[in-house]
C-alpha cells in the first residue's frame, strides 16, 4: 500500500499516520519530522532548513526531492509506505510521477479552518521522537511526557499563531492545487477529519477498503 494523506497543517496527517503505519505495518515518513531532527542534529540538509521552517514557509522543492527519494530507497519502504507531509507542491508530486512512484490512494484531510487555529494551539510534539499530542483532544498519559519514549512535549515554534496564518496561506497558494491534480488522476480519496482520531480512522480505513 502506498499511500499519500494531504491537507492543511493541524488537519491530523501526523497523528493518522502513526496509527495506520501501525495497523498497515509499513512506515510513515513525514518530510517535516526528517527535517526538524536534521535541524536538531545540525546537518547541512538541517541548516538549509531551519528559516523556512521558523517562518512558516516551504523548503525548496530540491531539497524535499532529495530527502524523499533518499528515504524510499531504504529496505523498510520496498512493501509500501505513507507519506505525511509531502508532496505539497506541484512540483514535488511530478518529481514523484517522474520517478515511477505509483500510488494507491491520495487521503485528502478535510477540516475547517477554525478547528485547525484551535487544533495547533493546543497540539504538544515529543522532542525526541516527534509523536502528535493535545492538551484536550488527545493528551498523554502523563502531562508532558511521550507515551511511546517518555521523551519531553513541547510546542512547536512553528505553532505559534502568526506563523499558523503564514503555514495556511502557504498551504492554499502551493498545496491545495494538489488536491485536484489527484482527482483528476483518480486518486483522491476525501474524509472529513473535524472528528476526535479514531473516528477519522475508521472513516479512512473505509475509503480504502480496509476491513477495521
Ligand atoms: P509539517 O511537520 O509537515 O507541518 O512541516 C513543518 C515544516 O517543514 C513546513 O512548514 C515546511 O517549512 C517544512 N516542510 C515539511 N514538508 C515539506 C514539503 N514537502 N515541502 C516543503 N516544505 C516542507
Amino acid at each position: 500500500m502506498r499511500l499519500i494523506l494531504l491537507g492543511a497543517p493541524g488537519a491530523g496527517k501526523g497523528t493518522q499516520a502513526e496509527v495506520l503505519c501501525k495497523r498497515l505495518g509499513i512506515p510513515s515518513i513525514s518530510t517535516g519530522n526528517i527535517l526538524r531532527a536534521a535541524i536538531k542534529d545540525g546537518t547541512p540538509t538541517g541548516l538549509k532548513a531551519k528559516s523556512y521552517l521558523d517562518a512558516g514557509t516551504l523548503v525548496p522543492d530540491e531539497v524535499i526531492i532529495g530527502i524523499v527519494h533518499e528515504r524510499l530507497a531504504q529496505s523498510d519502504c520496498a512493501g509500501g509506505f505513507i507519506l505525511d507531509g509531502v508532496p505539497r507542491t506541484i512540483a514535488q508530486a511530478e518529481a514523484l510521477e517522474k520517478a515511477g512512484i505509483a500510488f494507491d490512494a491520495v487521503v485528502s484531510l478535510e477540516i475547517s479552518e477554525e478547528e485547525i487555529l484551535s487544533r495547533m494551539s493546543g497540539r504538544r510534539v515529543c522532542g525526541a521522537c516527534g509523536s502528535s499530542y493535545h492538551v484536550a483532544n488527545l493528551p498523554p498519559r502523563v502531562e508532558g511526557i511521550c507515551d511511546n519514549c517518555g521523551g519531553q512535549l513541547v510546542q512547536r515554534k512553528d505553532d505559534a499563531p502568526e506563523t499558523v496564518r503564514e503555514r495556511l496561506k502557504v498551504y492554499h497558494t502551493e498545496t491545495e492545487p494538489l488536491v485536484e491534480f489527484y482527482r483528476q488522476r483518480g486518486l483522491l480519496r476525501p474524509v472529513a477529519s473535524a472528528g476526535d482520531r479514531e473516528e477519522t480512522t475508521a472513516a479512512i480505513l473505509a475509503v480504502l477498503g480496509i476491513e477495521k
